[in-house]
């Protein structure tokens, strides 16, 4: 038996005759009951009749002539001729059938609350190959549902009232929520895993209906300034956001003004749109070292054009996007080394967010397996510490980034002549504080600022007359390559400033990157 009152009696009877569907009908009597929404439309259609008649279902007949047997055809929903509006009609015939199209959902809580519909997006998640443990349903909705339901609220809003009933509209349940628990139920069921409030893994289900779509256009002349026309002109102004916000500002009596209420029938249903699945994001980090000086971290484009065939996140990203299947990523590491500046000793933490993967779940042995895939790959990265994390764990990576320090190696030139001793004084400086103005490299895509920085230690090895290493362990942040050749003052002090000469740096490689994360993993 349905739960339905009394009190329903002059709604249900309204709704039918305005040609709502008997779970439309639920959602205005506020039926908070999942199963009686479960219901096949034919037993549905019957319980409310027996309702109606004060019939017990079960002592209904087959000569009562249920309505399942009538086709779509013969009933075009037109209200019979004899009957006057307000006349309540308890027995009478209803004036549409389960089969007419719905006046307010447009078909969603009819057609696509069945197995069959069911079967299709559950075939599709199938088809995507998707790992997933949970799953939640999304629906949207064209926004001229809002409309209709505005419009049939404001039908059997007097009878509501008249029974003293404290209902709202807000009370009435949503065609969404109607329509997941239906068919969020039957998909959890088909594809063998519960359906959650919260699951990364969402399977999305829409419907247009393009003839009723005027259906909102008054409302933009009533509250225009409701509607922003959009910079994308593709996209409608009619947002659902746009619809609601004018329907709580609009007074009844000037919609109905404007709108007839219950709302006009129509002869078609809504229009599925095709089934997408989306999977959060899944997080993997490590470290890598980058052996050549030709190769960017990231692609480098220079009006709009690439200058460099690869980068360190592509050559990472290529072997993980496939495993993953998944189609984008987003890298992020902690700092960054220059085109010409090779990552050496246990390389520069980095993370790597994979967009929409469709396969999550790896072992140990896989992902080392995946580790030396992305190593065979190319000699100018090798990774190490692979490992899947979690969104939060990454925060670790960013963390008072600012107080870690890292270590440099420097291949210097000195304009002026130097011996072992000439140099020697280098390594006695410490914590030498030094004030950089934005480099002028940088400054295209950096604000303008002083920044203070720390080289804590300093050490030299003598090559030749005019060439020495210096090692150096600094402040992270510090612009290395300003440090030795001074930017034209924009550094002070700079190496040359201390050496008396002219010097340059002719290469710069990073030989430690502080930071304690991701952990290490044992080779
Ligand atoms: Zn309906």
């Amino acid at each position: 038996m349905l739960p339905l009152k009394e009190k329903d009696r002059p709604i249900i009877q309204k709704l039918l005759q305005a040609g709502c569907c008997g779970r439309c009908i639920l959602r205005f009597c506020c039926i908070g009951d999942q199963s009686a929404y479960r219901l096949s439309s034919e037993d549905l259609w019957k319980d409310l009749h027996a309702f109606l008649s004060n019939t017990e279902v079960a002592s209904q007949t087959p000569s009562d002539d249920p309505p399942s047997k009538r086709t779509k055809l013969d009933s075009d929903g037109k209200a019979d001729g004899g009957e006057t509006e307000g006349v309540p009609m308890v027995t009478a015939e209803p004036t549409a059938d389960e089969s007419s199209v719905c006046v307010v959902c447009l078909g969603v809580l009819q057609d696509f609350c069945n197995p069959n519909f069911t079967k299709k997006i559950s075939e599709y998640v199938k088809s995507e190959e998707y790992q997933f443990e949970t799953l939640v349903l999304s629906v949207s909705l064209p926004a001229q549902l809002l409309v209709r339901e505005h419009s049939c609220w404001l039908h059997i809003k007097k009878e509501v009232r008249e029974k003293n009933m404290v209902l709202d509209k807000d009370d009435v349940i949503q065609v969404k929520e109607a329509f997941k628990w239906i068919v969020q139920s039957m998909l959890s069921e088909k594809l063998g895993v519960p359906a959650v409030m919260k699951s990364p893994f969402e399977v999305a289900v829409g419907f247009i209906h393009p003839d009723t779509e005027a259906d909102c256009h008054f409302l933009a002349e009533v509250c225009s300034d409701c509607f922003h026309t959009s910079k994308n002109k593709e996209r409608s102004v009619y947002t659902r956001m746009a619809v609601v916000k004018a329907l709580e500002k609009i007074t009844d009596k000037k919609f109905l003004n404007e709108y007839p209420s219950p709302p006009a029938r129509t002869e078609t249903a809504c229009v599925a749109q095709e089934t997408t699945c989306l999977h959060l994001s899944t997080y993997v980090a490590g470290r890598y070292n980058k052996f050549s000086r030709s190769l960017p971290q990231t692609p480098w484009v220079i009006d709009g054009e690439r200058r460099m065939e690869s980068s360190v996140e592509e050559l990472i990203a290529a072997p993980l996007l496939t495993a993953f299947k998944c189609e984008s990523f987003n890298f992020s590491s902690s700092g960054r080394e220059d085109v010409d500046v090779r990552t050496l000793g246990n390389g520069r933490p980095f993370a790597m967010e994979l967009l929409n993967p469709h396969r999550l779940k790896f072992n140990k042995m896989e992902v080392r397996q995946l580790q030396e895939e992305i190593n065979q790959s190319s000699d100018k990265i090798r990774i190490r510490d692979l490992q899947l994390v979690t969104r939060e764990a990454m925060g670790h990576m960013k963390e008072g980034e600012e107080d870690k320090t890292k270590c440099y190696s420097a291949l210097i030139w000195s304009q002026k002549a130097i011996t072992e001793d000439d140099i020697k004084f280098i390594g006695n400086i410490k914590d030498l504080e030094i004030a950089q103005k934005t480099p002028l490299r940088v400054l295209h895509r950096r604000p303008l600022a002083v920044r203070q920085r720390t080289i804590h230690t300093m050490s030299t090895s003598h090559l030749n007359p005019h060439h020495f290493t210096l090692q150096l362990k600094t402040q992270a942040g510090t612009y290395i390559k300003e440090f030795v050749h001074g930017d034209f003052g924009r550094t002070k002090p700079n190496l040359g400033e201390l050496m008396k000469t002219e010097v340059d740096i002719l290469e710069l490689d990073v030989e430690s990157v502080d930071v304690d994360w991701p952990p290490a993993i044992p080779e």
